[in-house]
């Protein structure tokens, strides 16, 4: 008999833990559930509690303790409430554990897990931007394996086998442009939230929609890359790519460029990293490249996304920098899906966090967060000011 593996997934009733649970569900041989976490959808975290016999289930929000007790009766499920406690799930130590929180919210749970010294697959990007070099090396201490989710990432990551920085010329991230991709700056002062997280081709959070929306998420995804492949901050490229069927390419010294290809549907990577080094089925539409007929490729427009530089700058200048990016970002999604600010004004807010606030790097994950914390306080002074 084969060892069933222990998982653990934070941020289960997202759209990367749902999808996980998805490919987790079909093999319940495989696989042992130790937590499931959520912050707010009792129901939906009840309900995959109950359906994966899960040992615990955790709700962020500590008021929602009395009806998770009330969902879980009769089960075996425990149940618990809280930040500290969702970050106790994450120290339980399964084999294997997925980091979808949203946000820097899932820095401690992921920091957490990794301090196990077994495996996180990390789609939980704002917690590497905002402390990347403390998660690496913490990772690296404790002998952690850290396994790529967001999908050029993991695209980079299978074009990468030996890890040998010297070989690699660039490491090329491919945009779908979003939902903007070809409208005038003008027009992109008046799109509402529910345009904006209208992906063209990907199903995904409200948060990551709205930064693939303004570029943001591939400026998060450069600082993200910059963590986890480090091949030197000048040998990064983005390059638009609206049909989101190369995933992400390694260039070569020789000349030669690998990408990974496949329909855009998470469940292909976070496949990747539940069997890695192994591979394993998926339900995921084969890649039929007749169908897709063509694929095109264009610069990015930087003047009509200029969070996109503003990423490229906060990650050339290090330290902080992308610390202080990453939550003035965060705050000003919040108010723009709130309905508080404009499109337009999501990049202005974060401009002027990143003018108005440039602390020293963290030196510690408590650093990381007061820094995260104040950030996010000068974000919300400059978001009431722009909707004064
Ligand atoms: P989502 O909004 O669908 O889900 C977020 C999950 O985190 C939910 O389970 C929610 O309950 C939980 N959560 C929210 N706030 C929390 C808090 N303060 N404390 C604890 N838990 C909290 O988001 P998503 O689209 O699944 O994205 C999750 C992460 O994966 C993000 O960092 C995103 O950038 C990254 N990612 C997502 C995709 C995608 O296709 N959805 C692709 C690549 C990377
Ligand atoms: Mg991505």
């Amino acid at each position: 008999m084969t060892m069933r593996r222990t998982i653990t997934i934070l941020g289960a009733t997202g759209s990367i833990g749902t999808s996980t649970l998805d490919l987790v569900e079909r093999d319940p041989e495989a696989f042992e559930i130790v937590a499931l976490t959520a912050q707010r959808d009792v129901a939906g975290l009840a309900a995959a509690a109950r359906r994966t016999r899960a040992r615990l289930a955790v709700i962020g929000d500590e008021t929602l303790i009395a009806p998770l007790r009330e969902a879980l009766a009769g089960s075996d499920v425990e149940a618990a409430a809280g930040a500290d406690a969702i970050a106790e799930a994450a120290a339980l130590g399964a084999d294997w554990t997925m980091a979808a929180i949203v946000g820097t919210a899932g820095l401690r749970p992921t920091m957490a897990a990794l301090g196990h010294g077994r495996t996180v697959a990390l789609a939980n990007k704002e917690s590497l931007v905002s402390a990347g070099a403390l998660m690496t090396e913490a990772a690296r201490q404790a002998g952690a394996t850290l396994l790529p989710v967001d999908s050029e990432h993991n695209a980079v990551f299978q074009c990468f086998p030996h890890h040998d920085v010297s070989q690699v010329k660039r490491v090329i991230l491919t945009a779908s442009g979003g939902p903007f991709r070809t409208m005038p700056r003008d027009e992109m002062a008046r799109v509402t939230p529910a345009q904006a997280v209208k992906h063209p081709n990907w199903s995904m959070g409200a948060k990551i929609s709205v930064d693939s929306a303004t570029l943001m998420n591939k400026g998060l995804e450069l600082i993200e890359a910059h963590h986890l492949f480090p091949v030197g901050a000048d040998r990064f490229a983005v390059i638009v790519h609206p049909q989101s069927v190369v995933h992400s390419m390694v260039e070569y010294v020789d000349g030669s460029v690998l990408a990974q290809m496949g329909t855009p549907d998470m469940r292909t990577p976070i496949a990747h990293t539940l069997a890695w080094p192994k591979r394993m089925g998926t339900p995921c539409a084969p890649l039929d490249l007749a169908e897709v007929g063509r694929l095109d490729f264009e610069e990015p427009d930087l003047g009509r996304f200029p969070a996109l530089g503003l990423a490229m700058a906060a990650l050339a200048a290090g330290g902080a920098r992308p610390a202080v990016l990453n939550a003035a970002n965060e705050v000003a999604v919040a108010a723009f899906l709130d309905g508080r600010i404009g499109f337009l004004d999501i990049v202005l807010i974060v401009e002027k966090v990143l003018e108005r606030y440039d602390p020293a790097p963290p030196a510690s994950i408590d650093e990381a967060l007061a820094i995260d914390a104040e950030a996010r306080a000068v974000a919300r002074t400059a978001t009431e000011l722009q909707t004064a």
